[in-house]
């Protein structure tokens, strides 16, 4: 088997179980090697250290799939690994309340590069590396054989194929086409979802124990969601009898697919509390310029729900997206009635959990609001984060109340 071999004293992060070998940790590479096939990576004095696949295209050279010798990367490696996968599944998949999560998280579940999503009857995957790309019949013969399903639907675009120097893929895989939107339900309640041309697989799953969190809080509230994107959270405000929501978006396509989300869970007013979806609006406009416009307008809200995008995609963005997180958390505590409640996410992974609550912390003094920490947010469990790889972490929330 084709070899790779680090130079002296780079075999640390490897024998500490990261699965990422980098280009500069790197003294040889084999003649024989092929991008996208297995490789043996050994430390400079020869010793084995794990198997991975490799990509010459990419930073991350090798991304190791097992530190075990014995074990090859063969269709029974793939069938193992997804069957674990699936397994820490089960009590979700039992669940008729909630019927999309994620199968497959990428490096949380050993399995670099490769999404699999749930969406009622259909899949939807992503193979984000060269390496799960020249492996994809094998792996979609085990998902088959481990998931009845309408479809498999692959949407492997984006960035992360780019860095790979794979074209990006999308379409069928198997089965049928999906339709326009698919039906599904997420904590009893009932959601739209565009697998074809959504955000990601179409869907924030990694939100979900959050919107319930969040939920009983809202009711009674005049809540301001912004980022809604498809409005889960502003179905989860109505759910939970909020007074009235405000959804603000910049695509308007988003907001249509919110208030058909809105209308598919039939909230009536007067029914056992709850709120009305006329109650609730959709704004397509920019956060930043909105939250300005409501502070010079003195309109106050009693709930404002901030899930904005990844603001720091790599290390030189960190000081701009912590400037971006304090102005629009800033902006939200002006905004907000006394003992009014904050729901604030960061899914920027190089923004840590610590950083996050210092934002939180200046923002604060700049409004001079007083903030309590009401609870701490992380992933739902279906993303899990693998503790020899931090950087499986990126969301992290804090619901907070502003006096
Ligand atoms: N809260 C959502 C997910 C939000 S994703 C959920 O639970 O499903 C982030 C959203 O922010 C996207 O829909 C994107 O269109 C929107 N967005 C990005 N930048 C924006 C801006 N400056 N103003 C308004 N919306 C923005």
């Amino acid at each position: 088997m084709a070899k790779v071999v680090l130079k002296p004293g780079r075999e640390k992060s490897v024998q500490k179980h990261h699965p990422w070998v980098f280009s500069g940790a790197i003294a040889s590479v084999e003649d024989k090697v092929i991008d996208g096939k297995t490789v043996e990576v050994v430390s400079s004095d020869g010793i084995w250290l794990a198997r991975g696949i490799i990509n010459r295209h990419s930073q991350i050279v090798v991304r190791i799939l097992t530190w075990n010798e014995d074990e090859p990367i063969d269709q029974e490696f793939w069938r193992s690994r997804l069957e674990r996968a699936w397994s820490g599944r089960s009590r979700l998949a039992s669940d008729p309340g909630t019927t999309a999560y994620r199968l497959v998280n990428a490096e949380g579940d050993g399995l670099p590069g490769l999404i699999v999503d749930h969406y009622g009857d259909w899949l939807v995957v992503q193979f984000h590396t060269r390496g799960m790309e020249c492996e994809k019949e094998h792996i979609l013969k085990e998902i088959k054989r481990l998931s009845q399903t309408h479809g498999i639907y692959e949407r492997s675009e984006g960035e992360g194929r780019e860095k790979e120097g794979v074209p990006p893929s999308a379409g069928v895989l198997s089965g049928e086409t999906p339709p326009d939107t698919v039906e599904f339900r997420e904590n009893g309640l009932r959601f739209l979802v565009d697998i074809k041309r959504g955000h990601k697989t179409g869907f924030y799953l990694d939100q979900r124990d959050n919107r319930r969190k969040t939920a009983p809080y809202l009711q009674s509230c005049d809540v301001l969601n912004c980022f809604s994107y498809s409005g889960a959270f502003a179905v989860y405000a109505t759910a939970a009898g909020a007074k009235s929501i405000i959804n603000i978006d910049s695509s308007e396509d988003a907001l249509g697919l919110a208030r058909r989300n809105i209308d598919l869970n039939k909230f009536f007013s007067g029914t056992s509390g709850k709120s009305s979806s006329s109650n609730v609006e959709y704004l397509t406009g920019d956060v930043f310029a909105e939250l300005r416009r409501f502070r010079a307008g003195d309109r106050k809200f009693d709930a404002v729900i901030l899930d904005p995008p990844k603001f720091a995609q790599r290390n030189s963005q960190i000081k701009s997206a912590a400037r971006g997180y304090q102005d629009i958390n800033r902006l939200s505590m002006n905004i907000l009635r006394p003992g009014g409640i904050l729901v604030t996410f960061s899914c920027s992974g190089l923004v840590s959990p610590d950083l996050f609550q210092k934002i939180l912390f200046s923002a604060s003094l700049e409004a001079k609001r007083e903030v309590q920490i009401l609870e701490k947010l992380g992933h739902s469990p279906d993303h899990p984060i693998l503790i020899t790889v931090p950087e499986t972490e990126y969301l992290k929330g804090f619901i907070c109340r502003v006096w």
